[in-house]
This record gives C-alpha cells, structure tokens and sequence, in this order.
C-alpha cells in the first residue's frame, strides 16, 4: 500500500476490519447453526460479550451493525456504557452480581442474565424503581449448583428455578425475561454442553407453562454456540470469537 492510499486512514480502520472480519465468521457460524438445527436466522440474536475490550471498540461495533451488547463487571461497563450512550445499543449484564452495584447497573443495563438469588431479586427491584421502564431479568441457572444455593460460576439450582422466577414476575419494575446458562466446567454436564443446553431447554418448557413471556433462553458462548442453537438457545454471547482472546481470564 502506498503512502498515498493510507493518508485516509485512521487509527481504527485495523481493528475495525479485524472485527467485520470476526463477525463474518460468527455470524457464518450462526447461521449453519440454525440452518442444521431446521431454524429461522431471526431466532437467534448475537449478543457480543466486550468484557475488558474498550468503548472505541463498543462504538466500531455499533458502526458495524451489532444492536446488543454484554459485560461482565459493573466497574468496567458503568463507565463503558456512558461512552456509548448516544448508540443504538442493548445493554446485557452477565456476571455474577452483588446487591451494591445494582443501582448502578440497573442505569445502564436493559436486561439482568445472572439473577439467581432472592436477596438480588429483591435489590434490583428497588434499584429499577425509579426506571421509566421494566428492567428485564433472566434467572440464571447452575446446572452445576447443589439442591441448595448457587453453582460455583453463579447461577440457581434448577429446583430453585421456580420460586425465583415467580418472585421476579412479581416485583414492580422487573420483568421476567427467560432463563440463562453458562455450560458447565464441573460436575454431571462438564464437557457436555449439548446435553447441558438441553437440559436447559427442558427447564424454560417448563417456565414457560407459567410464564409464557418468559421465552429467552441464554446460551452458548464462542466454543459452544452451535450445540446452544441446537437446543434452542434465542441468545448467544460471544466474546473471543469477534473481538479476540482476553488478555486475562476474567
Ligand atoms: C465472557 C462471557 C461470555 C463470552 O465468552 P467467550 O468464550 O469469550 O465467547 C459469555 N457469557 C458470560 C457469562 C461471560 O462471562
């Protein structure tokens, strides 16, 4: 490339095309899914996880077409999500969640992936109190979580699913949205996310029978988005796979 031809181009125009290039591939991969699953593209929404990427890389994705986006860690997307405010964005809160960030996160975020206990159902709820809007919640569940409490990556054992989901249908100013998973790493379903989707997939029928809006089903990440498509999963969130291997694991 001359001199020349590079006089136009910015800082960005490298990351900008590293990026189209990975959400290529992504959303090739999306589609095969769906295809060999016998489903319509539009079923399944990408949720692009930029956990520990910056806001210029927020924004060059907005530029390219992606409407819904995810983080991990209030500390990171608070001042993330305020960068990017006049984007056209969907904000998603996937991470485990203390109760003393969910003012803040409940000023950003359109939807909660990670509720799965009382205490944060009833935090939340006075958080979206003062929101114009209902805050969308999932319930997380642990397939990896004893009969009591949570999984160790943070999520409700199934047989806790219920009462959690009626608690959060019932408070003003949250909305139950679905139900979550991320595959687990130990325990019956390590190493079988297939198995572990399906399972899940069982768990939203089941839901579903009491609460027909609550219809997302959370799944599947950069390794296993083909077999979450496959047990239904209506969102993906996929990091690595469009903005590259995190420096550290978070
Ligand atoms: C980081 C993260 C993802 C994305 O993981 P990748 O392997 O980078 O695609 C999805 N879901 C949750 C809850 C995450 O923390």
């Amino acid at each position: 490339m001359t001199n020349d031809e590079n006089s136009d181009r910015t800082p960005g125009d490298g990351r900008r095309a590293e990026l189209a290039a990975n959400l290529t591939a992504v959303e090739e991969r999306i589609t095969r899914a769906c295809e060999a699953a016998g489903r319509r593209r539009d079923e399944v929404a990408l949720v692009v996880v930029t956990k520990t990427y910056p806001a210029s890389d927020v924004r060059l994705l907005s530029e390219l077409g992606v409407r819904q986006v995810a983080e991990n860690r209030d500390q990171d997307a608070a001042p993330k999500a305020a960068d990017s405010a006049d984007l056209p964005l969907t904000w998603h809160f996937v991470g485990q969640l203390q109760t003393n960030k969910t003012r803040s996160v409940a000023g950003y975020a359109d939807f909660v992936h990670s509720v799965d206990r009382l205490r944060l159902v009833r935090s939340l709820a006075v958080a979206a109190g003062g929101r114009d809007r209902e805050l969308g919640c999932l319930v997380q569940v642990g397939l990896d979580a004893g009969s009591e409490g949570t999984g160790p990556r943070g999520g409700v054992s199934p047989g806790g699913v219920a009462e959690l989901a009626d608690q959060v249908a019932g408070s003003p100013g949250l909305r139950l949205a679905g139900l979550m998973t991320v595959a687990p790493l130990s325990g019956p379903y390590a190493d079988r996310p297939r198995e572990a989707f399906e399972r899940l997939r069982e768990i939203s029928t089941r839901l579903q029978a009491d609460h027909p809006a609550a219809t997302m089903v959370s799944a599947g990440m950069s390794a296993d988005l083909e077999e979450a498509i496959a047990a239904g999963a209506t969102h993906v969130r996929v990091g690595s796979a469009v903005l590259g291997v995190r420096p550290r694991l978070r």
